[in-house]
């Protein structure tokens, strides 16, 4: 992780300084996803980091086949989290990502999807849109909560493709802004006047903001809906901030950081007018978690008023999973929903670990300790390893890189013989959910949040 990197802070974002750090101990390829497909030293943690040295010594030029190389990395961060001097690489491929995106423009399809980001209203309009009219071109499968298209084009990117489709209704939209959920205040008389009752400072309930995620507003709605019924089981009151937009990871990814600088300050401002009034902001998504905690504060290390302000909103910015388990009864709660019957065969999970989330944000415990109440835990032969969602030019212009690391991933889950896959991450369920599907497997995804508010109904 970045705070642990051994070189001075200004210089994280120095390519020089990060290569010459490198000391070529090659710990960072055999967990390097991209590296185990492709096993050319080129398309490596240390090659990437060796490239950017000579780029920003003027020894390399910024041309297409060195945009491709930039452009193959999945920003996993599991190279950063063995090497032993802690190099960002992840940091610094998104900092070249900015200078391919000014070199050689942004496609038009990604441009147009991060305008999208920055207009929720339209977005809104699309995504209905899009709800109406999907079953024309879309085969829907609920119980996975993913579609294929009807007519199989011989298009890369859409071939054979499983995707998430839009719901009704998004979650910004089907619920009002404040939930009160704590109907329990204890009342007791305050020691000037019998007659007067205030609420003892000791028992006041929580109020948490939730940030849903752009996938989990729009296509997996479950998820917020099943957060809502966690926090009403709990009696924490809930805030939805209608306003926020998305947290600014698909286009920092892509390089497209006129939209990543517009959508942080945006929800910087907006986050401002109600951060104090919250115990957090929960998010059930690991990307957008460690973007906001994490990312937003090295986007913005040259803009000091900005950082200020994103760094006093970053420790309240927690994934819901780590902040449940951390600060609330929901253990003991699904304790007492655990089955007596001894014979009774739980429901089995293989939990995957978003990289945005363990390697990140150091959270794999909490997931587990309060699934492993109500369901069977099979562990995967490795839970924390990459499942190749890699962000929009993954996605699109490299699919099959994607392809070849998903398979790797369903292989393992598969090999479990769980009923249900789990992972804090939205993105990886896209990835999953397509993986999986062309091995024709049972196994569905739900996200743990799901699966603690059915454990409680
Ligand atoms: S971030 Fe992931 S894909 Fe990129 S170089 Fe590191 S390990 Fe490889
Ligand atoms: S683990 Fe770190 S120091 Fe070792 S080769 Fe990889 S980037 Fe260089």
């Amino acid at each position: 992780m970045i705070d642990d990197v051994n070189l001075k802070k200004e210089q994280k974002f120095n390519f020089t300084a990060v290569s010459d750090e490198c000391i070529k101990c090659g710990k960072c390829k055999s967990v390097c996803p991209i590296f185990e497909i492709s096993h050319d030293e080129t398309t490596s943690p240390r090659g990437f980091i060796d490239l950017l040295g000579a780029y920003k010594r003027d020894e390399l030029e910024l041309d297409k086949t060195t945009k491709d190389i930039f452009e193959s990395c999945f920003l996993c961060t599991s190279c950063t989290d063995v090497c032993p001097n802690s190099l960002p690489t992840d940091t610094i491929i998104e900092q070249i990502r900015f200078d391919i995106a000014k070199k050689f423009g942004i496609a038009w399809y990604k441009k147009a999807f991060f305008w999208l980001l920055r207009n929720r209203k339209i977005m809104d309009i699309m995504a209905k849109m899009g709800w109406v009219f999907q079953t024309c071109g879309l085969k829907i499968n609920h119980k996975n909560q993913s579609s294929k298209f009807r007519i199989n084009l011989p298009i890369e990117m859409i071939k054979d493709r499983t995707l998430p489709f839009a719901d009704r209704k998004s979650f910004l939209n089907s619920y009002p802004e404040n939930i009160i959920n704590n109907k329990q205040q204890v009342c007791v008389p305050t020691q000037e006047s019998g007659n007067e009752d205030k609420i003892a400072d000791s028992e006041k309930l929580s109020k948490v903001a939730i940030f849903i995620g752009c996938i989990g507003n729009y296509a997996y709605t479950n998820i917020g809906k099943s957060l809502l019924y966690i926090l009403e089981q709990l009696e924490i009151d809930a805030f939805i901030p209608k306003k926020q937009l998305c947290c600014g990871a698909p286009a920092y990814f892509t390089g497209d950081f006129n939209t990543v600088d517009y959508l942080i300050k945006q929800n910087i401002e907006y986050f401002e007018t109600f951060i104090d009034d919250v115990d957090a902001i929960i998010v059930p998504e690991a990307t957008c978690s460690a973007m906001i905690n994490t990312d937003w504060e090295h986007f913005l290390h040259d803009q000091p008023n900005w950082l200020k302000r994103a760094k006093k909103i970053a420790p309240k910015v927690i994934m819901a999973t780590k902040w449940l388990n951390d600060n609330t009864k929901l253990n003991e709660l699904l304790s007492n929903k655990k089955s007596k019957n001894p014979n009774l065969k739980l429901p089995t999970i293989t939990y995957h670990d978003p990289c945005h989330a363990k390697k990140m944000q150091g959270i794999y415990k909490e997931p587990r300790n309060l699934l492993d109440k109500n369901y069977e835990i099979h562990e995967m032969s490795d839970p924390a390893a990459c499942c190749g969602f890699g962000g929009v030019t993954m996605q699109s212009e490299k699919y099959h890189l994607s392809k070849a690391v998903g398979k790797n991933k369903a292989k393992m889950i598969n090999e479990t013989n769980a009923d249900i896959v789990s992972a804090e991450c939205s993105a990886c369920r896209m990835q999953i959910t397509d993986s999986l599907e062309r091995t024709n497997s049972d196994i569905t995804f739900k996200n743990p949040i799901e699966l603690i508010a059915e454990a409680l109904k």
